[in-house]
């Protein structure tokens, strides 16, 4: 075992990120130790990269990046029964308390107390990263890890899609940056009756197609709100789910999303914004729903069976693979778009 290991840190409080070297991270005894296979980029990642306003507030430094992971059991603490040395596990990134109320009441993903890999400790943009046990799920060892490393957004797309009667509905999905065309092919898998993609990107739009969106329209050139009731006998879409952040975007679905629809927002607007709580709330007699991080451990057993079912098509998904140390060209391109995930490849599997 090496004393030190590759990481990608957050140093410095200014836009990059740096490539040193660190000590590989101690376990207490409820911890594991896993060892990196593959990791992909967040939106959360580029934000701490950038070091908008958020990550200023939010993030410590100096702090090792990243929390999409998946990679091989080294070591684990005298407690852990539920994980083996060997298992390829991949990582719920909330870590949760337990004893406040809502994570005693089967509601975890708003525990009080979450603290999040990468973001309020040290991540796995490095060669070995600790966790502790009870957030690892462990893995079919025969999928490629740059696949299982995004499972972890892939449950905020079926906790989205999945947060209310999706099948034979009409849905449109506001924002397809990686996880919205994850909440794309989600929705078709479950059986969506017509799935609406919108996005200002083609790219992503075509990316959507690929992925089976019956309809794609970028905002920019043509009127979504038309087109949408036009497909939809004038009614509009049953469901919406939001993840764009967009004040735009989401005051044109407020008008496209049917009388007693369902809108779930996952995206995150920059600043607060107007909506017209009478005309498109109330008397449409909508339900807007909050999503935050995934049900633990509920949507996790939801995103294994469907991609035991082979109705995902991660491989689409998942649209650049590099190296590890070649992770500026990763950030580069989530920055400027033309991609669904981006991984990085780390390191090599053992025979344990
Ligand atoms: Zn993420
Ligand atoms: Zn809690």
């Amino acid at each position: 075992m090496p004393t030190l290991m590759k990481t990608l840190s957050k140093l410095k409080p200014e836009a990059g990120a740096t490539w040193i070297e660190r000590e590989l991270p101690t376990i207490g005894d409820d911890d594991i130790l896993v060892k990196t296979l593959a990791v992909s980029i967040c939106g959360t990642d580029v934000h701490i990269y950038e070091y908008n306003d958020w990550a200023k507030t939010r993030i410590h430094l100096p702090q090792i990046m990243g929390h999409e992971l998946a990679g091989q059991v080294i070591r684990k603490g005298i407690h852990v029964t539920d994980v083996e040395i060997g298992d390829i596990v991949s990582a719920e990134t909330h870590i949760v308390c337990g004893t406040c109320e809502f994570c005693l009441s089967g509601n975890a993903h708003i525990c009080q107390n979450t603290k999040i890999i990468g973001v309020d400790r040290d991540g796995a943009f490095a060669e070995y990263v600790a966790i502790p046990a009870k957030n690892a799920w462990v893995n079919d060892p025969t999928v490629d890890p740059a696949y299982l490393c995004i499972q972890e957004p892939l449950g905020n797309a079926i906790h989205t899609v999945l947060s209310g009667e999706t099948q034979g509905k009409t849905l449109a999905v506001v924002g397809c940056g990686p996880i919205g065309i994850m909440a794309v092919d989600v929705a078709k898998a479950v059986g969506a009756s017509h799935v609406f993609a919108i996005d200002l990107n083609d790219y992503r739009l075509e990316l959507a197609e690929k992925l089976g969106a019956d309809f794609s329209y970028n905002p920019k050139k043509v009127d979504v709100v038309a087109q949408i009731l036009k497909e939809t006998n004038g009614l509009g879409v049953d469901v919406v789910c939001e993840m764009s952040g967009s004040p735009i975007a989401f005051n044109q679905a407020m008008k496209y999303l049917k009388k007693g629809g369902r809108m779930s927002i996952l995206g995150l607007p920059d600043a607060p914004f107007t909506i017209d709580v009478a005309n498109d709330v109330v008397f449409k007699g909508i339900t807007i729903h909050g999503i935050t991080g995934r049900r633990m451990m509920h949507t996790w057993q939801q995103g294994k069976e469907l991609i035991d079912s082979g109705k995902l098509h991660l491989s689409d998904i998942v649209t650049h693979i590099f190296p590890f140390e070649n992770y500026e060209e990763g950030f580069a391109l989530m920055r400027q778009g033309n991609c669904g995930k981006v991984v990085l490849r780390i390191g090599e599997k053992e025979n344990l």
